[in-house]
């Protein structure tokens, strides 16, 4: 048995797109220690990733946006596979389509839409997989490093996030009435993916992320993945209800003297 523990355990993981998806990166660090993956994707698009990374592994298509197909998936993933360890959502969407407005100017169907698909099918996940689950399991959601810095650029998903960091307290409460299923986030800063790339002026802040993380090196997608496979890990046990910041330091950092001095110089 490997440190992490997870050899054989049934996960299912949500969210790849294509290769550079955070979901992708977690699988990958979990089929390395040798947990059993089962995959839910939104395309059909990225049934080609799983097939050629994952030949082993079975997929199935779900639509967060309905709720039949959330319930269908989760059913038919349980028929198939029966008792699972572990779930991970690594699924957000916002609308962009018309840039980044001010953010009093949010429109209440994008912003519902984000939160539908972002955090609230995470509670719904939660509570259709939970009779799915072995007592002894773990979930976990990938979230943002803070919430609290108000990235113009972010738009209106790191509301929607806080809203996600809460549910994972209540979701590790109320799940913990029956079980002993731990609920934990990882807290993840800017990385390059398909989904950052489509948000409006992002390379600007992506790159200025880089330069104020302590280490001056970005942060890479697989050190995400470390985290998520260690918070699902039987190792993690003492952890439950946490958002963990993975952000190389960035969020310490405000006053670095390589910045300020480009600034203010
Ligand atoms: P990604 O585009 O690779 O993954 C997003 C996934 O969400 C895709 O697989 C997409 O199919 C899925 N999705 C979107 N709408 C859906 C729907 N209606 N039903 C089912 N699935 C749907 O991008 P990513 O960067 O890997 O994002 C994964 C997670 O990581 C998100 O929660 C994101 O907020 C988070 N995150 C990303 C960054 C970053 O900088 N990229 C930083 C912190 C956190």
């Amino acid at each position: 048995m490997s440190f992490l523990q997870l050899e054989g355990k049934k996960i299912v993981v949500f969210g790849v797109a294509n290769r550079k998806s955070v979901a992708f990166h977690i699988a990958a660090t979990l089929a390395e220690a040798g947990a059993e993956l089962i995959f839910s994707i939104q395309k059909q698009e990225a049934a080609a990733v799983v097939e050629k990374f994952f030949p082993s592994s079975k997929f199935y298509l779900c639509d967060f946006s309905d709720d039949a197909s959330m319930r269908q998936t989760v059913e038919d993933i349980a028929a198939k596979h029966g008792t699972l360890y572990g779930m991970v959502h690594s699924v957000a969407f916002a609308n962009y389509s018309e840039g980044i407005k001010a953010f009093h100017d949010t429109l209440r169907h994008d912003f519902l839409e984000a939160m539908d698909i972002s955090c609230y099918s995470f509670i719904r996940l939660a509570g259709l997989l939970k009779p799915h689950m072995e007592q002894d399991g773990a979930m976990i959601a990938v979230s943002i490093s803070t919430t609290r810095m108000a990235a113009e650029s972010y738009g209106f998903m790191a509301p929607v996030k806080a809203a996600l960091d809460s549910s994972i307290c209540f979701l590790a409460k109320s799940l913990s009435a029956d079980s002993r299923i731990r609920v934990n986030a990882v807290g993840a800063s800017l990385l390059k993916t398909s989904a950052s790339a489509g948000i409006p002026g992002y390379i600007k802040p992506y790159l200025f992320a880089e330069k104020a993380t302590l280490r001056k090196a970005a942060l890479k997608t697989e050190e995400v993945a470390n985290v998520a496979a260690f918070l699902l890990s039987p190792r993690a046990s003492g952890i439950n209800a946490q958002t963990l910041v993975v952000d190389a330091g960035m969020s310490t950092n405000f006053f670095d003297r390589e910045l300020v001095d480009k600034v203010i110089d």
